[in-house]
Protein backbone atom coordinates (compact mmCIF):
# COMPACT_ATOMS: atom_id res chain seq x y z
CA UNK A 1 0.00 0.00 0.00
CA UNK A 2 1.40 3.36 -0.88
CA UNK A 3 0.82 5.99 2.13
CA UNK A 4 2.11 9.45 1.83
CA UNK A 5 4.44 8.83 -0.91
CA UNK A 6 5.66 5.52 0.10
CA UNK A 7 5.33 1.80 -0.70
CA UNK A 8 4.75 0.74 2.55
CA UNK A 9 4.35 -2.65 4.04
CA UNK A 10 0.93 -4.17 3.82
CA UNK A 11 1.06 -6.53 6.90
CA UNK A 12 3.60 -4.13 9.33
CA UNK A 13 2.99 -0.54 7.88
CA UNK A 14 6.87 0.41 7.90
CA UNK A 15 7.75 2.14 4.55
CA UNK A 16 10.04 0.32 2.17
CA UNK A 17 10.07 2.23 -1.10
CA UNK A 18 9.73 6.13 -1.77
CA UNK A 19 6.95 6.33 -4.25
CA UNK A 20 7.28 9.51 -6.37
CA UNK A 21 4.29 10.90 -9.00
CA UNK A 22 5.89 9.25 -11.97
CA UNK A 23 7.19 5.88 -10.21
CA UNK A 24 7.08 2.59 -11.99
CA UNK A 25 7.61 -0.12 -10.53
CA UNK A 26 6.58 -4.04 -11.48
CA UNK A 27 8.16 -7.14 -10.52
CA UNK A 28 10.72 -6.02 -8.45
CA UNK A 29 10.89 -7.57 -4.90
CA UNK A 30 10.88 -5.47 -2.15
CA UNK A 31 11.84 -6.67 1.16
CA UNK A 32 11.18 -5.96 4.40
CA UNK A 33 13.13 -6.74 7.19
CA UNK A 34 10.78 -6.59 9.85
CA UNK A 35 7.98 -9.22 8.23
CA UNK A 36 10.60 -11.16 6.47
CA UNK A 37 8.63 -11.45 3.86
CA UNK A 38 9.03 -10.11 -0.21
CA UNK A 39 6.29 -7.90 -1.56
CA UNK A 40 5.73 -7.80 -5.53
CA UNK A 41 3.99 -4.41 -5.65
CA UNK A 42 2.70 -2.91 -8.39
CA UNK A 43 3.40 0.58 -9.15
CA UNK A 44 2.36 2.81 -12.27
CA UNK A 45 3.14 6.31 -12.05
CA UNK A 46 2.69 6.99 -8.39
CA UNK A 47 -0.34 4.52 -7.97
CA UNK A 48 -0.87 1.15 -6.84
CA UNK A 49 -2.64 -1.83 -9.17
CA UNK A 50 -4.15 -4.44 -7.66
CA UNK A 51 -2.44 -7.77 -8.59
CA UNK A 52 -4.86 -8.61 -11.65
CA UNK A 53 -5.10 -4.98 -12.67
CA UNK A 54 -3.79 -4.40 -16.07
CA UNK A 55 -1.76 -1.11 -17.14
CA UNK A 56 -0.20 0.15 -20.45
CA UNK A 57 3.56 -0.56 -20.04
CA UNK A 58 4.63 2.17 -22.75
CA UNK A 59 7.73 3.42 -21.41
CA UNK A 60 7.65 6.27 -23.88
CA UNK A 61 4.60 7.47 -23.05
CA UNK A 62 5.43 7.53 -19.09
CA UNK A 63 8.20 9.38 -19.73
CA UNK A 64 6.32 12.43 -21.35
CA UNK A 65 4.91 14.30 -23.54
CA UNK A 66 1.35 14.82 -22.37
CA UNK A 67 2.71 15.95 -18.84
ZN1 LIG B 1 6.49 -5.57 7.30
Amino acid sequence: MIVDGWYTCPACRRRLVKVERDSVLFGVPVYCRKCKVEWFPTVYLGRELGDDEPFDWNPSAASGQSR
